[in-house]
Protein backbone atom coordinates (compact mmCIF):
# COMPACT_ATOMS: atom_id res chain seq x y z
CA UNK A 1 0.00 0.00 0.00
CA UNK A 2 1.38 3.61 -0.69
CA UNK A 3 1.07 5.69 1.92
CA UNK A 4 0.20 9.39 0.86
CA UNK A 5 2.27 11.90 3.65
CA UNK A 6 0.06 15.33 3.98
CA UNK A 7 2.57 17.89 2.50
CA UNK A 8 3.92 20.19 4.90
CA UNK A 9 3.30 23.60 3.00
CA UNK A 10 -0.53 23.40 2.95
CA UNK A 11 -1.39 27.36 1.71
CA UNK A 12 -5.12 27.95 2.36
CA UNK A 13 -7.57 26.36 -0.53
CA UNK A 14 -11.08 27.45 0.75
CA UNK A 15 -10.53 31.03 2.45
CA UNK A 16 -14.11 32.09 2.87
CA UNK A 17 -14.93 28.79 4.28
CA UNK A 18 -15.61 30.39 7.36
CA UNK A 19 -18.77 32.92 6.24
CA UNK A 20 -21.37 30.56 5.58
CA UNK A 21 -21.01 28.47 8.93
CA UNK A 22 -20.46 31.93 11.09
CA UNK A 23 -24.42 32.79 9.38
CA UNK A 24 -25.07 29.08 9.73
CA UNK A 25 -24.31 29.12 13.57
CA UNK A 26 -26.10 32.43 14.09
CA UNK A 27 -29.14 31.24 12.33
CA UNK A 28 -28.91 27.96 14.72
CA UNK A 29 -28.56 30.73 17.42
CA UNK A 30 -31.27 32.62 16.71
CA UNK A 31 -33.78 29.76 15.67
CA UNK A 32 -32.83 28.33 19.92
CA UNK A 33 -33.68 31.52 21.38
CA UNK A 34 -36.97 31.49 19.47
CA UNK A 35 -37.96 27.84 20.16
CA UNK A 36 -36.48 27.52 23.99
CA UNK A 37 -36.13 30.80 25.34
CA UNK A 38 -33.24 33.72 25.48
CA UNK A 39 -31.38 31.88 28.85
CA UNK A 40 -30.64 28.99 25.96
CA UNK A 41 -30.49 31.73 23.02
CA UNK A 42 -27.97 33.39 25.23
CA UNK A 43 -26.18 30.38 25.89
CA UNK A 44 -25.56 29.40 22.54
CA UNK A 45 -24.47 33.01 21.20
CA UNK A 46 -21.77 33.46 23.64
CA UNK A 47 -20.65 29.91 23.20
CA UNK A 48 -20.50 30.89 19.15
CA UNK A 49 -18.36 33.99 19.63
CA UNK A 50 -16.20 32.34 21.97
CA UNK A 51 -15.46 29.88 19.46
CA UNK A 52 -15.30 32.90 16.68
CA UNK A 53 -12.31 34.60 19.37
CA UNK A 54 -10.94 32.02 19.79
CA UNK A 55 -10.02 31.12 16.02
CA UNK A 56 -8.12 34.80 16.25
CA UNK A 57 -6.71 34.76 19.16
CA UNK A 58 -5.36 31.02 19.69
CA UNK A 59 -1.84 31.26 17.60
CA UNK A 60 -2.60 27.11 16.92
CA UNK A 61 -6.47 27.40 15.49
CA UNK A 62 -7.02 26.38 12.22
CA UNK A 63 -10.51 27.99 12.54
CA UNK A 64 -10.20 29.96 9.53
CA UNK A 65 -7.34 28.13 7.63
CA UNK A 66 -4.68 25.21 8.03
CA UNK A 67 -1.73 26.47 10.06
CA UNK A 68 1.61 24.06 10.80
CA UNK A 69 2.08 23.86 14.50
CA UNK A 70 4.58 20.97 14.27
CA UNK A 71 7.09 18.99 12.07
CA UNK A 72 6.67 15.45 11.82
CA UNK A 73 8.98 13.44 14.74
CA UNK A 74 10.79 11.04 12.61
CA UNK A 75 13.87 12.29 12.48
CA UNK A 76 15.53 14.17 15.43
CA UNK A 77 15.52 17.58 14.32
CA UNK A 78 13.60 20.97 14.64
CA UNK A 79 12.74 23.93 13.00
CA UNK A 80 14.08 27.51 14.16
CA UNK A 81 11.98 30.39 13.16
CA UNK A 82 13.20 33.71 14.38
CA UNK A 83 10.97 36.44 14.13
CA UNK A 84 10.86 40.38 13.61
CA UNK A 85 14.21 41.01 11.44
CA UNK A 86 16.39 42.37 10.06
CA UNK A 87 17.66 44.40 13.36
CA UNK A 88 21.03 44.67 14.65
CA UNK A 89 21.21 41.18 15.73
CA UNK A 90 20.57 39.64 12.86
CA UNK A 91 24.65 39.53 11.49
CA UNK A 92 25.35 38.04 15.24
CA UNK A 93 22.76 35.52 14.83
CA UNK A 94 24.13 34.07 11.38
CA UNK A 95 27.47 33.89 12.83
CA UNK A 96 25.74 31.54 15.78
CA UNK A 97 23.71 29.12 13.20
CA UNK A 98 27.04 28.89 11.64
CA UNK A 99 29.07 28.10 14.32
CA UNK A 100 26.83 25.05 15.11
CA UNK A 101 26.10 24.30 11.33
CA UNK A 102 22.27 25.38 12.31
CA UNK A 103 19.74 26.42 9.63
CA UNK A 104 16.65 28.75 10.64
CA UNK A 105 14.17 31.13 8.90
CA UNK A 106 14.12 34.15 9.74
CA UNK A 107 10.29 36.15 9.68
CA UNK A 108 11.14 38.90 7.96
CA UNK A 109 9.02 42.28 8.68
CA UNK A 110 9.09 43.86 5.09
CA UNK A 111 9.78 47.83 6.26
CA UNK A 112 12.83 46.21 7.86
CA UNK A 113 13.89 44.24 5.48
CA UNK A 114 13.85 47.08 2.95
CA UNK A 115 15.61 49.60 5.27
CA UNK A 116 18.35 46.61 5.51
CA UNK A 117 18.27 44.97 2.36
CA UNK A 118 21.80 43.33 2.96
CA UNK A 119 20.63 41.60 5.88
CA UNK A 120 18.48 40.03 4.04
CA UNK A 121 20.69 38.90 1.07
CA UNK A 122 23.08 37.41 3.75
CA UNK A 123 20.39 35.08 5.44
CA UNK A 124 19.49 33.61 2.27
CA UNK A 125 23.16 33.45 0.66
CA UNK A 126 24.00 31.63 3.83
CA UNK A 127 21.47 29.38 3.60
CA UNK A 128 18.54 29.84 5.78
CA UNK A 129 15.00 30.52 4.58
CA UNK A 130 12.74 33.54 4.70
CA UNK A 131 9.29 34.17 5.51
CA UNK A 132 6.42 37.16 5.86
CA UNK A 133 6.01 38.43 8.79
CA UNK A 134 3.76 41.78 7.47
CA UNK A 135 4.90 44.77 5.94
CA UNK A 136 4.90 46.71 8.91
CA UNK A 137 4.14 44.54 11.89
CA UNK A 138 0.92 46.30 13.29
CA UNK A 139 0.63 43.84 16.90
CA UNK A 140 -1.34 45.92 18.78
CA UNK A 141 -4.39 46.10 16.23
CA UNK A 142 -3.48 42.65 13.43
CA UNK A 143 -6.10 40.86 14.88
CA UNK A 144 -8.45 43.87 14.15
CA UNK A 145 -7.11 44.59 10.43
CA UNK A 146 -10.18 44.38 7.54
CA UNK A 147 -9.45 42.45 4.16
CA UNK A 148 -7.96 45.53 2.52
CA UNK A 149 -5.77 46.52 5.11
CA UNK A 150 -4.69 42.76 6.12
CA UNK A 151 -3.99 42.34 1.67
CA UNK A 152 -1.32 45.13 2.22
CA UNK A 153 0.09 44.20 5.34
CA UNK A 154 0.90 40.59 3.58
CA UNK A 155 1.31 41.59 -0.23
CA UNK A 156 3.25 44.37 0.14
CA UNK A 157 5.99 41.99 2.20
CA UNK A 158 5.79 39.42 -0.29
CA UNK A 159 6.67 42.13 -2.60
CA UNK A 160 9.38 43.81 -0.93
CA UNK A 161 11.18 40.58 0.20
CA UNK A 162 11.25 38.58 -3.16
CA UNK A 163 12.55 41.78 -4.76
CA UNK A 164 15.67 42.08 -2.17
CA UNK A 165 15.90 38.12 -1.98
CA UNK A 166 15.18 37.36 -5.28
CA UNK A 167 13.02 34.74 -4.21
CA UNK A 168 9.41 35.10 -2.44
CA UNK A 169 8.40 33.55 0.50
CA UNK A 170 6.24 30.31 0.97
CA UNK A 171 5.74 30.73 4.64
CA UNK A 172 3.73 33.20 6.74
CA UNK A 173 4.00 33.85 10.35
CA UNK A 174 0.58 35.77 11.64
CA UNK A 175 2.21 39.15 13.89
CA UNK A 176 1.51 38.35 17.43
CA UNK A 177 -0.19 34.75 16.24
CA UNK A 178 -3.67 36.48 15.57
CA UNK A 179 -4.38 35.11 12.19
CA UNK A 180 -8.35 36.92 11.92
CA UNK A 181 -10.77 35.69 9.30
CA UNK A 182 -9.04 38.11 6.53
CA UNK A 183 -5.46 36.37 6.35
CA UNK A 184 -6.26 33.36 4.51
CA UNK A 185 -7.43 34.92 1.30
CA UNK A 186 -4.07 36.67 0.80
CA UNK A 187 -2.41 34.09 1.88
CA UNK A 188 -3.63 31.35 -0.60
CA UNK A 189 -3.79 34.07 -3.96
CA UNK A 190 0.53 34.57 -2.83
CA UNK A 191 0.73 30.65 -2.33
CA UNK A 192 1.65 31.13 1.25
CA UNK A 193 1.43 28.83 4.63
CA UNK A 194 1.09 29.81 7.82
CA UNK A 195 3.09 28.70 10.72
CA UNK A 196 2.32 28.86 14.24
CA UNK A 197 4.82 27.17 16.67
CA UNK A 198 5.06 23.98 19.13
CA UNK A 199 7.70 25.61 21.60
CA UNK A 200 8.13 29.32 22.74
CA UNK A 201 9.47 31.17 25.55
CA UNK A 202 7.89 34.41 25.71
CA UNK A 203 11.22 35.83 24.68
CA UNK A 204 9.76 38.92 22.81
CA UNK A 205 8.82 40.80 25.91
CA UNK A 206 11.30 38.80 28.69
CA UNK A 207 14.86 39.08 28.62
CA UNK A 208 15.09 36.66 31.95
CA UNK A 209 17.78 34.29 29.51
CA UNK A 210 17.51 31.44 31.83
CA UNK A 211 13.47 31.61 32.10
CA UNK A 212 12.88 31.74 28.63
CA UNK A 213 15.57 28.69 28.02
CA UNK A 214 13.38 26.83 30.36
CA UNK A 215 10.45 27.48 29.03
CA UNK A 216 11.30 26.43 25.56
CA UNK A 217 13.07 23.62 26.63
CA UNK A 218 10.20 22.35 27.99
CA UNK A 219 9.16 21.17 24.54
CA UNK A 220 12.28 21.04 22.61
CA UNK A 221 11.59 17.62 20.86
CA UNK A 222 11.73 16.20 17.72
CA UNK A 223 9.36 17.98 15.07
CA UNK A 224 9.57 21.09 17.34
CA UNK A 225 8.59 24.37 15.63
CA UNK A 226 10.64 26.63 17.80
CA UNK A 227 9.56 30.54 18.18
CA UNK A 228 12.25 32.98 18.35
CA UNK A 229 12.63 36.99 17.91
CA UNK A 230 15.71 39.04 17.44
CA UNK A 231 16.07 42.98 18.17
CA UNK A 232 13.56 42.60 21.18
CA UNK A 233 14.34 45.82 23.45
CA UNK A 234 15.90 43.66 26.62
CA UNK A 235 18.75 43.02 24.09
CA UNK A 236 19.25 39.12 24.59
CA UNK A 237 17.63 37.56 21.94
CA UNK A 238 21.31 36.60 20.83
CA UNK A 239 22.24 34.99 24.36
CA UNK A 240 18.96 32.91 24.30
CA UNK A 241 19.41 31.74 20.52
CA UNK A 242 23.18 30.60 21.54
CA UNK A 243 21.30 29.05 24.10
CA UNK A 244 18.95 26.99 22.46
CA UNK A 245 21.52 25.64 20.46
CA UNK A 246 23.76 24.50 23.06
CA UNK A 247 20.63 22.67 24.18
CA UNK A 248 19.85 21.87 20.61
CA UNK A 249 23.20 20.16 20.59
CA UNK A 250 22.76 18.89 24.08
CA UNK A 251 19.70 16.76 23.39
CA UNK A 252 20.91 15.82 20.02
CA UNK A 253 18.63 17.39 17.91
CA UNK A 254 19.40 19.21 14.75
CA UNK A 255 18.41 22.62 13.50
CA UNK A 256 17.13 22.01 9.94
CA UNK A 257 14.42 23.42 7.38
CA UNK A 258 11.19 21.93 6.61
CA UNK A 259 11.11 19.91 3.29
CA UNK A 260 10.63 22.19 0.13
CA UNK A 261 11.68 25.38 2.00
CA UNK A 262 12.97 26.58 -1.16
CA UNK A 263 11.96 29.16 -4.02
CA UNK A 264 7.94 29.21 -5.14
CA UNK A 265 7.77 28.19 -8.63
CA UNK A 266 7.47 31.20 -10.84
CA UNK A 267 7.69 33.60 -7.84
CA UNK A 268 11.17 34.55 -8.43
CA UNK A 269 13.54 32.02 -9.33
CA UNK A 270 11.67 29.09 -11.92
CA UNK A 271 12.01 25.50 -10.95
CA UNK A 272 14.29 24.61 -13.35
CA UNK A 273 17.11 27.09 -11.84
CA UNK A 274 16.87 25.45 -9.05
CA UNK A 275 20.38 23.83 -7.90
ZN1 LIG B 1 6.44 39.56 15.41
Amino acid sequence: MIQVMEPLHRPPRRPHAWLPLLLASQALVALAWWQWGWGVGLALMLASHAVAWWGVLAPNSALYGPVLTRLPARVPTVWLTIDDGPSDDTAAILDLLDAHDARATFFLVGERAAARPELVRAIVARGHGIGNHSRTHPQARFWALGPRRMREEIAGAQRQLAAIAGRAPRWFRAVVGHANPFVHAPLRDLGLARVAWSARGFDAVHGDVDRVLARIGRDLAPGAIVLLHEGAAHGRCVEIIAGVLRRLEEQGLRAVLPDGDGPVPGAGIAPATRA
